[in-house]
């Protein structure tokens, strides 16, 4: 095991469990690092807290951008504050490359959250597969429930395959909307609307309150359509405004009802599918790259592949060969 070569300082666990920010700050460095001794020691901290992991609710937050998510999850998390809550902000953006991440690059983004106490904002990880980013958040998603955060957010910037990847680590999947009709117009790719949770239309203010109207009565028919995710629930369509505050407390009142009808069964299943989703993409990713590097498979596989997309060996007989040199017998 790991642990026995790289304990974890007693006083990072401890401080971690009393809540003090640096100390998750360096929980999720650690989390963060690839170098393997940290690696190790950030897998031993995890186990150490694992027990104390578990006591918030997950909620997953996405959206074109400009849709209002950072102004959304301001206003939002100021107000869960003042009912006492303690909130962590996590991000998803595969393609941040810049260092420090996306969140607080743009200074703007979440200011006032950010200098709260009660508040936890942590950019993305930079760089790295999809999977890798979204091992590292969810990691950080239990180091930040050690710490006492009861609500967990996770931002997704809506690249790629983040939304499906966010999805499939929270308790709920909220879909932020623009007061404008159709997918398309918004940008919003296929099969997103399908696994949100619940959809708000967010810039239900001024002169867009009507179209705002307008865009959550035509969603909601087009959810009416689809399979439901849940038997228990009924995807709803809730309007606000991050700029004005107002439907804000209503966000929240769904959030309650839906933990309710779901209840904590139907709640505990979906984490437990989730963790088992999990241990598999593990095992494929670690496969995968133990695959890539073996020696046998790295010396054989440019000219296999130059062979297949010739059309001179079929790609099953190629990666038969590949695995043979792996090691492993295939059996097909
Ligand atoms: P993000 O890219 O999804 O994080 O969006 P931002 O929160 O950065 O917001 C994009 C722009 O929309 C900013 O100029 C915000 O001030 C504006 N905005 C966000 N929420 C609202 C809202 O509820 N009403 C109005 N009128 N503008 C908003």
């Amino acid at each position: 095991m790991p642990e026995s070569n790289a304990p974890v300082s007693p006083s990072l666990t401890q401080d971690l469990l009393a809540g003090k920010r640096r100390a998750l700050a360096r929980a999720i460095t650690l989390i963060e690092s690839t170098h393997p001794n940290h690696r190790a020691q950030a897998e031993a901290l995890l186990t150490e807290v694992l027990p104390h992991t578990g006591r918030s609710i997950r909620l997953g937050i996405s959206g074109v951008p400009g849709v209002g998510k950072s102004s959304f999850i301001e206003t939002f998390g100021a107000q869960l504050i003042e009912e006492g809550h303690k909130i962590a902000v996590l991000a998803i953006d595969p393609s941040s490359r810049r260092t420090g991440g996306s969140i607080l690059g743009d200074k703007t983004r979440m200011e006032e959250l950010a200098r709260n106490p009660d508040a936890f904002i942590r950019p993305s990880p930079t760089g790295g597969s999809l999977g890798g980013v979204a091992r590292r958040t969810r990691e950080a998603m239990l180091v930040c429930e050690a710490a006492g955060f009861d609500v967990v957010i996770v931002e997704t910037v809506g690249v790629g395959q983040s939304e499906t990847a966010v999805a499939d680590m929270v308790d709920l999947f909220l879909l932020l909307l623009l007061p404008s009709g159709g997918d398309e117009l918004q940008g919003i790719k296929k099969g997103v609307v399908e696994i949100a949770d619940l959809v708000v239309v967010n810039k239900a203010d001024g002169d867009m309150t009507e179209a705002a109207a307008r865009a959550a009565a035509e969603y909601q028919s087009a959810l009416r359509m689809l399979r439901p995710l849940s038997a228990a629930w009924q995807v709803p369509v809730l309007r606000c405004s991050a700029l004005t505050g107002a439907g804000i407390a209503e966000v929240w009142q769904a959030v309650g009802r839906y933990q309710d009808a779901l209840g904590e069964d139907g709640l505990a299943r979906r984490r437990a599918e989730q963790a088992r989703a999990w241990l598999w993409s593990e095992i494929d990713d670690t496969l995968l790259a133990c695959f890539r590097r073996h020696p046998a498979v790295s010396e054989a596989l440019p000219a296999l592949e130059r062979a297949v997309m010739a059309g001179e060996v079929t790609p099953g007989l190629a990666a038969e060969r590949l695995l043979t040199a792996f090691g492993v017998e295939t059996q097909r």
